[in-house]
């Protein structure tokens, strides 16, 4: 018998769940709410839209609200929000042009994504046409690349540490700017292992880029064209333009109150159908908490290939009732800093050892081709593997932007449960042009085996 579905977010995951409900079954009635006039837009593209290598905004949404509609048989509430969810009567409140009203639902998919933090920053100064900025949607995008081209801008203040305050010290770089990096501590995320931090220092440096690192802020003020940043030292620092990206939290507040269970920081809790603790509502992509394949814990992984597997994986659990179940994450990541590749997958040396794992850790520096071949450098990897019994647990890989996928060969490993042997073992492809004889990846097996103890 058809159901009806309500989809709260209209994005990666929202529309991968719509779109696979529709695929399952098409009598199916599938409305998708979203609070903004955006749909399915590449959040990922925004940094390079920004520097100008995407050349038009247009070029960063996928699907077309004609597309949804029309094509795949879903309904759109844009500019809709979601106020609250009322599971007992399985209706939800909605709010649209200052009025609310109730829908009901069969299903319920919370797929409303994240919001960049602010924390304790207080931006409160912040004029209209402010140029301090948070990046989320492709309207952030739109908003910065129109300040830069209005103002008089030469001094970008980026406040952060995480791969997307790095992408963006990168692009205001690359296009000529003043760029500072301020950061709280003294190693970026902590998601890089801190050899991988400092190597990344040195590309930011060699990039000119000034870093302000230990930075305690105290507060930020716009006033006029000028944004000042007021260290906790009582020393300032001077901006025409200041993104801040500081982490983001889970869209949640509009489930307070409504029974559904919370996990770690503040996401909602799943199990592996993706289905919460209110069995016909579902959550998917960044809002939903995931399990990390390695410690087998929680973890809050706002990635998007997690997001679109979610979705899909979410639409076919409500249809064909729990057939499919979502594996975890590693947290596996990659980002081009200047020519510099830097990537990461599974947990680091120190969440190993929180963790209480007997960790090795092995850092190997190898040449990217056969030392006669043209164009080879060098690439650096550091693994962490379980010293009792070689169990791989995670690792890095900074170098040249080319070297760095060789990640995706660990992840799989590790998703595998296999050891630092087995990468010794691994049969991989080898002639000059692409790799050593001994492939970097083999090679921190044949290393990193003689450190095993059983
Ligand atoms: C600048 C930037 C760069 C990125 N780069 C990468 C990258 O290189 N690699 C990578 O893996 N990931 C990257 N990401 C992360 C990636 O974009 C996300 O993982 C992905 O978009 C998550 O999709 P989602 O559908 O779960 O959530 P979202 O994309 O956040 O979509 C959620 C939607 O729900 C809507 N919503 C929220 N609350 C409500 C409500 N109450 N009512 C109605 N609608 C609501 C929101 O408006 C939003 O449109 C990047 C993100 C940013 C911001």
């Amino acid at each position: 018998m058809s159901k009806r579905v309500i989809i709260i977010g209209g994005n990666a995951a929202g529309l991968s769940a719509a779109s696979q409900i529709k695929r399952q079954d098409a009598s199916w009635d599938v409305t998708v709410v979203e609070k903004s006039d955006e749909i399915s837009y590449a959040s990922c593209g925004i940094p390079y839209f920004i520097q100008g290598e995407v050349t038009s905004s247009d070029q960063l949404f996928a699907l077309t609200t004609n597309d949804l509609k029309e094509k795949r048989g879903i309904d759109l509430k844009l500019n809709h929000e979601v106020r609250k969810v009322l599971p007992r009567e399985n209706s939800l409140v909605l709010s649209s042009q200052d009025k609310e009203y109730k829908e009901s639902y069969d299903y319920l998919v919370v797929a409303s994504g994240v919001s960049p933090n602010l924390h304790n920053i207080d931006i409160t100064s912040r004029r209209e046409n402010s140029n301090i900025f948070t990046i989320k949607s492709i309207k952030d995008g739109i908003n910065i690349k129109n300040s830069i081209e209005k103002y008089d801008i030469s001094r970008v203040g980026i406040i952060g540490g995480g791969y997307i305050a790095l992408e963006m010290v990168e692009v205001f770089s690359l296009l000529g700017y003043n760029t500072t990096l301020i950061h709280r501590r003294n190693q970026f995320s902590k998601a890089f292992e801190p050899e991988v931090s400092e190597h990344m220092k040195d590309v930011l440096k060699k990039n000119n880029v000034t870093l302000e690192l230990e930075t305690k802020i105290a507060s930020v003020i716009e006033k006029n064209d000028n944004i000042t940043v007021r260290k906790s030292d009582e020393t300032s620092l001077n901006f025409d333009i200041l993104i801040v990206a500081i982490g983001v939290t889970p869209s949640t507040k509009f489930l307070k109150n409504s029974g559904i269970e919370y996990g770690i920081k503040g996401s909602i809790r799943v199990n592996e159908y993706l289905q919460t603790n209110i069995s016909n509502i579902y959550a998917a992509g960044d809002v939903a908490e995931a399990k990390n394949i390695v410690t087998k814990q929680p973890t809050f992984s706002p990635l998007a290939l997690k997001a679109n597997k979610e979705g899909s994986i979410t639409g076919t659990n409500i249809v064909k009732n729990n057939v499919e179940t979502f594996p975890g994450v590693l947290n596996s990541s990659i980002m081009k800093l200047f020519d510099t590749g830097v990537a990461r997958t599974g947990i680091t040396e120190s969440e190993a050892k929180s963790k209480g794992y007997h960790v090795k850790k092995i850092r190997i520096e190898s040449n990217t081709k056969p030392k006669y071949y043209p164009d080879s450098s060098k690439v650096t990897l550091f693994i962490n593997f379980d010293e009792h019994n070689g169990k791989l647990l995670g690792g890095q890989i900074i170098g040249p932007l080319n070297e760095v996928k060789r990640i995706d060969v660990l992840s799989g490993m590790i998703q595998s449960e296999k050891t630092i042997q087995d990468l010794y073992h691994l049969d991989l492809a080898y002639a000059p042009p692409f790799s050593p004889v001994y492939d970097p990846i083999v090679l921190a097996g044949r290393v990193g085996k003689k450190y095993v103890r059983n």
